[in-house]
């Protein structure tokens, strides 16, 4: 029996409580020791600090951190936690631009700790099912929609409209996370439309044509401004059937019928991002896969921006 590996909570906002506080008090491989929030938030009388650097000169034994404040600002706090030590858990988007990403992942192999770039969609029930399905079939072509209400789902979460905060694309990227580990094949921007508020710096809404390397297009339509119903599907045809992954990858079917066998020991998202984090702590390695990042990168470079009305929220 190991003992558990003593963590600290950095950014205590919506993600911090819906997902992570929960995943970790569930399961058994983490303690958490501490929290880091600006706003001097503590969790059941545990110590708080108001940024890292408090946390490290209190002399708190710390292994590990999960760093849940947004993408523009966690590099820097990335880096520094690498440096004391500190094995680095990211929430997704693990960083504002592709660079510093792969510096964070260098910069860990050389102090010898463990960095994940956390992609939660991934770890969704219907996931590996789909990849396992698609990978004994020819894909023709596949849709993905991911709209939903921005008002509902990021409320006050005025970084995402700023540079690096990724609009639409803070969703999006979770689409892309599983599109890009279900589809057998590498797939590349051909055409995008990004509709950027005249008041904001990040889209609102998309529409993108992906090709892969056999030629099966990808769509992909993206809206933050959806109403009523919310929708987070990847529909793929195949020469052997249509598969749906729906509800953010959680309910799979296939030519209409459920698909999920509902055996498996570990549920939930987060659960199985902590399982996973855990295990690479102990592996002494890292887990840092860029590709849903750098299809958003190539989607800012590729596509077309068009100035949309101003959204006030
Ligand atoms: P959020 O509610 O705005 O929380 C972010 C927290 O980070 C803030 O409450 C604040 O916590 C801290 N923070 C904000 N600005 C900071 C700064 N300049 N420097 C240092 N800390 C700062 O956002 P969120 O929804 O939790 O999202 C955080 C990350 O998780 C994003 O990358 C997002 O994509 C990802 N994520 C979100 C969801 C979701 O459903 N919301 C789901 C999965 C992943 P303190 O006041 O405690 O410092």
């Amino acid at each position: 029996m190991t003992a558990p590996i003593r963590l600290a909570l950095v950014g205590m906002g919506k993600i911090a409580h819906d997902q992570h506080l929960p995943a970790i008090a569930a399961g058994q491989s983490f303690d958490l020791v501490a929290t880091v929030s600006r706003s001097g938030e503590s969790v059941g009388g545990l110590p708080f600090f108001r940024d890292v650097y408090e946390l490290a000169a209190s002399g708190l034994e710390v292994d590990a951190v999960s760093l849940c404040t947004p993408p523009q600002v966690r590099r820097a706090i990335a880096q520094y936690c690498i440096g004391q030590g500190w094995h680095v858990f990211l929430e997704k988007p693990p960083g504002a631009t592709l660079a510093e990403v792969i510096a964070l992942r260098d910069a860990a192999a050389a102090k010898g700790v463990s960095l994940f770039a956390s992609w939660h969609s991934r770890y969704a029930d219907g996931v590996e099912p789909a990849r396992a399905w698609l990978a004994e079939r020819e894909v023709k072509r596949a849709k993905i929609t991911w709209r939903e209400d921005v008002r509902v789902w990021h409320p006050g979460q005025d970084w995402i409209w700023e540079p690096g905060g990724f609009g639409v694309f803070d969703p999006g990227i979770n689409a892309l996370s599983i599109a890009t580990r279900i589809l057998p094949r590498p797939f590349f921007v051909e055409t995008a439309e990004l509709d950027v508020p005249s008041n904001r710096a990040a889209p609102i809404a998309a529409r993108v044509s992906f090709r892969d390397t056999a030629g099966a297009e990808i769509a992909m339509d993206l809206d933050f401004r959806q109403e009523g119903p919310q929708h987070w599907d990847i529909e793929v045809e195949t020469d052997d059937g249509t598969l749906l992954l729906s509800k953010g990858g959680s309910v799979l079917t296939i030519d209409g019928k459920e698909a999920l066998a509902h055996d498996a020991d570990l549920h939930g998202e987060y659960p199985g991002l902590y399982h996973r984090f855990g295990a690479i702590v102990r592996a002494g390695v890292s887990d840092v896969d860029v590709s849903p990042l750098r299809a958003v990168a190539d989607v800012f470079l590729r596509g077309r921006h068009i100035s949309v009305e101003p959204f006030v929220e």
